[in-house]
């Protein structure tokens, strides 16, 4: 048997530190949903002493997910520890996940404190945190420009205090793969009791090197990757690990390890942090851009078209990017919609988000001839975004616009005080309706953002509209899908507006 390599997604929690991502509780649990469905070993659901709404999304993830370990991230502070294990009360396997700052800078900067004083920290954390949790992982914040000696020193004194995880974080961003190696490499061989803990890595992509440094790392003895669905993360963000899954995957002959993790579920995976995090893929990024796959050059396509081997080392079914054969339209069922939805990667729905994506589906059947992989696709992601308590609802609008005069648009929308319709002027047809509904709704949201693009091709393409409003300084992404542009741009408008009201953010 192959030695196993372990997954710890932090997309939720290190991810969710991108600038400008605000995930809400209820879009964390999608995630966390897709993540155990793709059968990553190990969640971070999150900081619960960084606020309110963290502490939520680990607790709901940590009681609704069975057969997983959830992780919560705390300081050295007592009541961070005590805050991570009354979030994780619901778990079945729980983890806390304790760290401090080691490298020389880091201590006399940020810290004050001297090596022996961290240690001594460390080491009292780490118990307190196994009074609550039989499973505790111990990261040394920095550890790649720490002195390596000391790395090793208390390693060895937290496994003693009970740590079951020793991750080496490169906070930073700034080893090499032949570094990384260098030092998993000397902290497996020269701790005394390594046996007893995983040791892990957690890379950061400021040089461009997380992927290669994980995977340096694993070569060398790492059994635990730490990183985020499409490299998500602060500042060039983390290890990207559908790469590090799929290096270890392709390249079985060359690592000789073993991954649990199914890849069919990443392709569904990637759009659904991409959507709800509104951080595009880059068309180029391996694995999951869109144009992982695309072919240009005549001769790699006549080459393809031959054998696929010729230019492809992965496929992109294995990935859940194929086309799946099964041709929906106006008659298809329920049965027939569920199974598309499965072909195309995405695992274990909530049935609440696949009765709302078929109930979408049912009506652009009627609308639009024929169904593609891709219409689907947008509104499955739709219906996954859809979660938000409606506290406006749309009940009907009407644009007039053209080139000869000022376009005006009337709106009337269900809220919590009853109906209300509302009219207005505007620059465009879709500056009107926002205006109306700014009216209807009675607050001036700050629109930061607005994109529309067509899904799919040809004239009756559905078109998306994505919107980031800024309410109470927190931004908000909204999104709307329909065959019609001004509704999209209406839905995307107003599904932003319903977050920012369930989040308690009035807008001015
Ligand atoms: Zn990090």
């Amino acid at each position: 048997m192959r030695p196993k390599v372990m997954f710890f997604d932090t997309t939720l929690r290190d991810g969710e530190q991108s600038p400008g991502v605000s995930l809400n509780p209820r879009e964390k649990l999608e995630i966390a949903r897709q993540l155990a469905a793709m059968k990553v070993d190990v969640i971070e659901a999150g900081f619960p002493v960084a606020s309110a709404g963290d502490f939520e999304a680990v607790s709901v993830i940590a009681r609704e997910l069975k057969g997983i370990t959830v992780c919560a991230l705390a300081r050295t502070d007592r009541d961070d520890i005590e805050t991570a294990a009354q979030a994780l009360a619901g778990a079945e396997n729980p983890r806390i996940h304790v760290f401090i700052s080691t490298s020389p800078i880091h201590m006399k900067h940020m810290l004050r404190m001297t090596e022996e004083e961290v240690l001594e920290l460390a080491v009292r954390s780490v118990r307190q945190a196994r009074n609550h949790s039989a499973d505790v992982e111990f990261s040394a914040q920095d550890a790649t420009r720490s002195d390596p000696d000391f790395l090793v020193r208390l390693f060895t004194a937290v496994i003693e205090a009970g740590a079951t995880v020793v991750n080496i974080p490169d906070t930073v961003g700034y080893t090499t793969p032949e570094e990384m190696a260098a030092l998993v490499r000397k902290v497996r061989l020269e701790t005394p009791g390594i046996d007893k803990a995983v040791i892990s890595v957690h890379c950061h992509d400021d040089l461009g090197m997380a992927v290669a440094n994980s995977l340096a790392a694993v070569a060398a003895g790492a059994r635990q990757v730490e990183g985020t669905i499409n490299g998500i993360g602060e500042r060039a963000g983390n290890a990207a690990l559908e790469e590090v899954v799929m290096a270890l995957l392709t390249r079985r002959d060359h690592y000789g390890l073993d991954v649990t993790v199914q890849p069919r579920a990443i392709g569904g995976l990637s759009r659904i942090v991409s959507r709800l995090t509104g951080m595009p893929v880059q068309p180029n990024k391996a694995i999951v851009g869109r144009n992982a796959f695309s072919h240009e050059s005549g001769i790699h396509q006549d080459g393809v078209l031959k054998e696929r081997q010729t230019y492809e080392i992965m496929s992109p079914t294995d990935i859940g990017l194929g086309e799946s054969t099964l041709v929906l339209g106006k008659h298809s069922g329920r049965h027939a919609f569920r199974q598309k939805v499965a072909e195309l990667g995405y695992a274990e729905l909530p049935e609440e988000v696949l009765a709302r994506a078929f109930r979408a589906f049912k009506d652009l059947a009627d609308r639009k001839r024929e169904v593609s992989d891709d219409d689907v696709r947008a509104l499955v992601e739709d219906a996954v975004y859809d979660g938000v308590p409606e506290a406006y609802s749309l009940k009907s609008f009407h644009v007039s616009a053209g080139n000869d005069g000022q376009p005006v648009a009337t709106i009337t929308l269900s809220g919590p005080e009853g109906e209300v319709t509302e009219a207005a002027c505007g620059d465009g047809p879709i500056d009107a309706v926002y205006r109306a509904i700014d009216r209807a709704t009675g607050h001036g949201y700050t629109l930061l953002e607005f994109s529309l693009n067509a899904v799919t091709s040809g004239k009756d393409a559905l078109g998306e509209a994505s919107v980031r409003i800024s309410a109470g300084d927190r931004p908000f992404l909204g999104r709307g899908v329909s065959v019609d542009i001004i509704e999209a741009s209406v839905k995307a408008y107003l599904n932003a507006i319903n977050k920012a009201a369930s989040a308690g953010e009035g807008g001015t």
